[in-house]
């Protein structure tokens, strides 16, 4: 385990090449029963690299997750496993790549519930080992039977179907319709005398979209994002009625970290597990007032101010109940950035210097290091020692991990490509990271890049990629590229004519744990 305490250039991050077998030897120091920590993982939205002053950035600042950085540890390595909000959701809660269910990608309004109910999650597992579960904030991974929702009705399965004792939720994301939360079963707060309609289709020649009333609008749209008007910003998809239960954009921070705060004061002395899923800096970004103008950098700038307030208020909760020593706060990210997400919001015009994917090319969308690359921040001051770890380590490692700190056993048949990082998560000294990892962009494995220790395949079925220099234009891309993350962590030269026996071993490595339907070891096999 590398802990160094200065700051490394994030392409070093790769000395660590171990196998798999190495990996499951280590010894796991579970957590005395009679005395689990808290776990609540912040889970940011569109947040890169580059975003936050402790990761380098310089054009704003963000104190909170500064501070959080500086009680705990601070990966360089850290990744989600996707470079859009379901698929990474996705694989963060049931420890299974996306692209080995096909439909998980970024979902529609109306989604049937994505996780079959009874399907084994971080959530299941912690609330096997007595932990109260919920999940506050953006969930995205559809809701109901198919064909879809009963918005009227109960909204089940969802995630109180998947191990959550409670949910309150945005149910899609918030460029997307409805603008309503589910708390639980049921959108909260719906007048059954004012149905809430949800669909693709215009409801009547009527109806106020984006395009017939684009003068109305309190922020334009840039491309898709035109249909439905809800509180001056047009969505994606279109909805009637619900009105008493909408809410306004401005005010989802403030209502998920009060409602987070009301539920670990519920019970702050039982074990729990929130997963605090922020909308920020998601489009459409708009900040409560409080925050607008916070930072030069227009809205996305204002978003980032405003995760940081909720990150800040969450800490100071766990500090007034004096449970901060013993709450493991993991802070992450969803995906890398995006400048322009569909929404006039001057997020290219005011970017000025800030680097929002740090020194990584790419972001959302694609497979580049910007993509998937994106901040990870481990604190528990009764455990984790101060530092930074250059560990290779996803976002889905945390369901086998944290299983391993509550002492559950995994079933074999589920959480398939989860490692139990649990000693590199904790900063114990010598524990190592993952020995490789499969990175996909949103969709079922068209394009995916494939990292193993410094040597970065991207393999691209469909040869073009968007969002490649944070703008939303189709770049094209040979088949199969090679890079050297050490030498080259912008992904600029391409080794794959230097190096074609390696480029030939890693696809077929690839292809290999694709088609093994796993990564992380079957114990029935061995
Ligand atoms: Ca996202």
């Amino acid at each position: 385990m590398n802990i160094v305490r200065s700051m490394r250039r994030c392409g070093s991050a790769s000395r660590s090449l171990v196998f798999v077998a190495a990996l499951l030897s280590l010894p796991i120091t579970p957590i005395r029963a009679d005395d689990p920590p808290n776990i609540v993982v912040i889970m940011a939205d569109d947040l890169g690299w580059g975003d936050l002053s402790c990761y380098g950035a310089t054009s704003l600042e963000t104190p909170n997750i500064d501070r959080l950085a500086a009680e705990g540890l601070r990966f360089t390595s850290g990744y989600c496993s996707a470079s859009t909000c379901t698929p990474t959701r996705y694989s963060f809660l049931t420890g299974t790549y996306a692209f080995r269910r096909p439909g998980t990608g970024v979902a529609p309004p109306n989604s049937p519930a994505l996780i079959p109910a009874g399907t084994p999650t971080v959530a299941s597992l912690l609330k096997q080992a007595g932990y109260r579960t919920a999940v506050v904030g953006k969930w995205h991974l559809g809701l109901g039977e198919a064909p879809g929702p009963d918005w009227n009705g109960e909204l089940k399965p969802g995630p109180l179907e998947i191990g959550f004792d409670h949910a309150f939720l945005l149910p899609t994301t918030n460029d997307r319709v409805p603008q309503v939360f589910v708390e639980d079963h049921r959108v909260r707060g719906l007048d059954p005398n004012d149905p809430l309609w949800v669909g693709d289709t215009k409801p009547s020649d009527d109806h106020p979209t984006g395009l017939t009333h684009r003068d109305s609008l309190a922020m334009d749209w840039s491309h898709g994002h035109n249909a439905t008007i809800h509180n001056g910003v047009s969505r994606i998809g279109f909805y009637t009625g619900g009105e008493a239960a909408r809410f306004r954009d401005q005010d989802l921070a403030d209502h998920w970290v009060e409602h987070s705060i009301d539920w670990i004061e519920q019970d702050p002395r039982t074990p729990f597990f929130l997963f605090f899923a922020s909308h920020d800096l998601h489009v459409p970004r708009v900040v409560h007032e409080r925050f607008r103008g916070a930072t030069s950098l227009g809205p996305r700038g204002d978003a980032i101010a405003e995760l940081d307030w909720s990150v800040g208020a969450l800490l100071e909760a766990l500090e007034r109940l004096e449970i901060d020593d013993r709450t493991l706060v993991i802070f992450c990210s969803d995906n890398g950035p995006v400048l322009d997400d569909g929404y006039v919001d001057q997020a290219i015009e005011r970017l000025g210097e800030h680097r929002p994917a740090g020194p990584f090319r790419g972001g959302k969308y694609n497979v580049f290091e910007g993509g998937t690359r994106t901040p990870l921040i481990v604190r528990w001051p009764e455990r984790v020692p101060v530092g930074e770890s250059d560990q290779l380590v996803c976002t889905i490692d945390l369901p086998a991990s944290l299983a391993a700190l509550a002492g559950v056993p995994l079933p074999d048949d589920a959480l398939l490509d989860s490692f139990d990082l649990l000693p590199a998560l904790l900063g114990e000294p010598n524990a190592v990271g993952r020995p490789h990892l499969i990175q996909q962009d949103n969709g079922p494995g068209n394009n995916l890049g494939f990292r193993v220790g410094d040597w970065k395949l991207i393999r691209s079925r469909s040869q073009r990629a968007s969002n490649v220099e944070l703008r939303l234009v189709p770049t094209p891309l040979p088949p199969l590229q090679l890079f050297r993350l050490s030498t080259d962590p912008s992904e600029r030269t391409d080794l794959s004519g230097e190096f074609p026996e390696k480029v030939a071993e890693l696809d077929a490595e690839l292809q290999r744990l694709i088609d093994a339907g796993r990564t992380r070891p079957s114990v029935s096999a061995e």
